[in-house]
């Protein structure tokens, strides 16, 4: 493998901080899935994500913020946004929000007028901070596209060890699956992707919180797509498993291998993509039993959804 894997700390960040300045890939750990990070001003390094990852060009990045206080100079924020930023940043929700002119490159949001924007809850910022790396960076999931995300260091050198030079290990990914994505306009405010925000806090904070029209996937791009995808066939709502699938379970009612044997939504969230990977093959079947649509549940079903659709 090409790739150096190196733990969070000092060595870690100064390396990602002088692949970044010349315009290299980095992979990075979040809380909610590992990250392709480049830098959001240069589009020659974010073209590169694409071409590394086999991205369609239509499907925007979102862009990442070192500081939640910086978010002004690249968008304009309504009271709303100001909210859910006090309420949720650092942390896994993506705003979509009209742009403004910045220093970004136009690629960093596939030259559309809206850009997306969130500051994850990870010890880098500050880390890549004091090794002198200032900027925004564009950070897909550290996945080959159409493959399921990665959310340990070892997911990410499978799919890109031999693509890029830089892999920093935080372990496991506390929660497992991507950031919630709201779309805020004028006068509403859209879940355009659920997430690892639990929705009943979201719509404390914004209560006319309106769920995306799935008839109008125009709303965001890359949505389209096919994501998080395995190679075997997946059965969802399966109380049983067929001849010659492998059941995946949830609760006390199944057996292993099991996304949560206790019930539990956020500890699923935590091993679906590691168990999916794990399992998946060319030579497989695999089925899911009924996973509750609340809290997390939501995430999970939507992300089981697109997979079972396929490549
Ligand atoms: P991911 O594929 O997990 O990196 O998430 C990125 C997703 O955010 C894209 O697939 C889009 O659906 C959405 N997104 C990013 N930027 C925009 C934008 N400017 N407008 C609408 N959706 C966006
Ligand atoms: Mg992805």
């Amino acid at each position: 493998v090409r790739a150096a894997i190196l733990p969070l700390g000092p060595d870690a960040y100064d390396r990602a901080a002088r692949l970044l300045n010349a315009g290299e890939l980095v992979a990075l750990p979040t809380e909610t899935v590992y990250g392709l990070a480049a830098d959001a001003r240069s589009d020659a390094a974010i073209a590169s994500i694409y071409e590394v990852k086999g991205r369609p060009s239509f499907n925007p990045l979102i862009t990442h913020l070192l500081d939640p206080s910086t978010a002004p100079s690249y968008a304009r924020l309504s009271d709303t946004a100001e909210r859910l930023i006090q309420s949720f940043w650092p942390g896994p929700l993506t705003l979509v929000l009209p742009r403004i002119e910045s220093n970004l490159a136009l690629r960093a949001f596939a030259g559309l007028d809206t850009i997306a924007l969130r500051c994850p809850d990870t010890p880098w910022r500050n880390g890549l901070k004091a090794a002198g790396w200032n900027s925004p960076l564009v950070m897909p999931s550290a996945n080959l596209s159409g493959h399921v995300s990665p959310t340990t260091a070892d997911h990410v050198a499978t799919d890109l060890g031999d693509l890029i030079d830089l892999i920093i290990d935080g372990g496991a990914c506390q929660r497992g699956v991507e950031s919630t994505v709201l779309r805020i306009d004028q006068d509403q405010t859209t879940l355009l992707r659920s997430g690892a925000i639990d929705e009943d806090r979201l719509r404390s904070v914004v209560p006319d919180l309106i769920d995306v029209d799935p008839e109008a996937p125009i709303a965001s791009p890359g949505m389209l797509s096919r994501h998080y995808a395995p190679e075997a066939p997946l059965r969802l709502n399966a109380r049983a498993a067929k001849a010659g699938e492998t059941l995946i379970g949830f609760g006390p009612e199944y057996g292993s291998p099991n996304l949560s044997p206790s019930g539990d939504l956020q500890e699923a969230a935590r091993n679906l993509y590691a168990l999916l990977r794990r399992l998946d093959g060319s030579d497989v079947k695999l089925s899911i039993a009924p996973i509750p649509e609340t809290g997390l549940g939501k995430a999970i079903n939507d992300r089981l959804r697109r997979a079972a659709r396929g490549r």
